[in-house]
């Protein structure tokens, strides 16, 4: 692990996603309450907590998906600092920035329904990376190999499978070589038995090096593939550490309740 920061250089970082003091609030509701996290290179952070304690809302401010009220956001070495109107010229480029670097996979696929799994995998490239459409559709067609999917190519998402769907989704997200993935709760749509196929492209990716933001309850997973987990509650982190310890032995009493319900 390698979370030095970079002394003199405020905001940049060695790591790619380091936030300080992020505040989110939806009207009178308070989401994120000050939350500071570091991910470094290669890491594999899981991040738990009871349902409505802010983890979509964290992992949504990482790419600003959703626009912070207050702190500091440096994600592949940009650094946003929230809160400041004054610079939204500056900030369109950033968000732009961000969203190169970092990819999402989210809990209900999005696939656009009127392209095939290629097609889906392709458009980025195409699109956002103007990629030649030779080029696009063999990148495509390496990363549906690569989650297990080469036989579905031309298959539209109606006629996936949920678990292949969220396949599909990976590999679009791969297509834009992200260096960070986010992952919002990739399996909790899918039915129990869907899991492992999704859970084992994810354990792959790990291996392979990709730093990944993951939102789940998968315990097994968050055990064996990730090196730290966040615990979050009523919009602060309130405890967090490698996988065995906190899932062993968690020290807060709300962790403890939290990890009874869904170990
Ligand atoms: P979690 O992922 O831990 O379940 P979320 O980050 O999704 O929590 O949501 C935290 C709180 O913020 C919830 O009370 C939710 O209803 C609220 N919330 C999330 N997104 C919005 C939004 N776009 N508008 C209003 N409230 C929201």
């Amino acid at each position: 692990m390698n979370t030095t920061d970079q002394p003199g250089t405020p905001g940049r970082t060695d790591s790619p996603i380091h936030i300080r003091g992020l505040q989110k609030r939806f009207g009178a509701l308070e989401v994120l309450k000050g939350v500071d996290l570091t991910v470094a290179r290669g890491e594999v952070v899981v991040v738990m907590g009871p349902s409505g304690s802010g983890k979509t809302t964290l992992i949504r401010c990482m790419n600003l998906l959703e626009e912070p009220d207050a702190g500091t956001v440096a994600v592949c070495g940009c650094s946003v600092e929230c809160g400041d109107r004054a610079r939204r010229r500056e900030r369109a480029r950033q968000v732009r920035e961000i969203r190169h670097r970092t990819a999402m996979v989210f809990q209900q696929f999005n696939l656009f329904p009127h392209l095939t799994a290629l097609g889906n995998v392709a458009e980025g490239p195409l699109s956002v990376r103007r990629m030649p459409r030779a080029d696009a559709e063999a990148l495509a067609r390496r990363l549906l190999d690569r989650v297990g999917l080469a036989d579905k190519a031309a298959e539209y998402p109606a006629r996936l499978s949920g678990g292949q769907k969220q396949r599909v989704a990976i590999a679009r997200a791969l297509a834009m070589e992200p260096e960070v993935v986010l992952f919002d709760e990739p399996t909790s749509a899918l039915d129990p038995e869907l899991h492992a196929e999704v859970l084992q492209v994810m354990r792959e990716l790990a291996r392979d090096g990709m730093t990944m933001v993951v939102v789940t309850h998968e315990v097994e997973f968050a055990r064996e593939v990730s090196d730290r987990v966040v615990f979050m509650d009523g919009g602060v982190v309130l405890e967090e550490g490698p996988p065995r310890e906190f899932l062993s032995r968690p020290a807060h009493p709300r962790a403890q309740a939290f990890l009874r319900l869904v170990a």
